[in-house]
């Protein structure tokens, strides 16, 4: 459920989204708020600028968030962005520990108003294959001393 002060974040995000217009980015913005809602940190889209295709702000959040907060901190936190995350930062702000996403747009509404963003069709992929040499990096890793 999303409240009035989710919403008041959430137009934040959609402000900062605006911002990266203004800066020559992709309108995406996405700030983390802790459980106060006091902002943790924001980021917005530098694709572009950056010549990086993972720099959404949404993945620039997680990463932080994985390297800056502990986990139980994490877990407490809210991400409020513009747009409803990709499939790329989503298993990010899984991996980050990240407790809740907020998003204006969804994927869906998105698409509706640019056709070339949002939806990414998959990937062809061939596998599994090999077990027995693709295990040996595991087996040695995980081999207790
Ligand atoms: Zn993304």
């Amino acid at each position: 459920m999303i409240t009035t002060a989710d919403e008041s974040l959430l137009r934040r995000a959609i402000a900062i989204a605006a911002r990266a217009v203004t800066l020559g980015d992709a309108p995406y913005g996405s700030l983390l708020a802790g459980p106060d809602g006091a902002i943790l940190a924001e980021a917005h889209n530098t694709v572009r600028r950056d010549d990086d295709i993972t720099a959404h702000p949404e993945l620039k959040l997680a990463r932080w968030a994985a390297r800056e907060l502990a986990p139980d901190t994490a877990a407490r936190t809210t991400m409020y962005t513009s747009c409803q995350p990709c499939g790329m930062c989503a298993g990010g702000i899984v991996r980050s520990g990240i407790g809740r996403v907020v998003y204006a747009l969804s994927t869906e509404q998105l698409v509706a108003l640019n056709p070339q963003s949002g939806d990414w069709p998959t990937v062809a992929q061939d596998g599994p294959a090999l077990f027995d040499e693709a295990r040996v990096p595991f087996d040695t890793y995980h081999r207790p001393n």
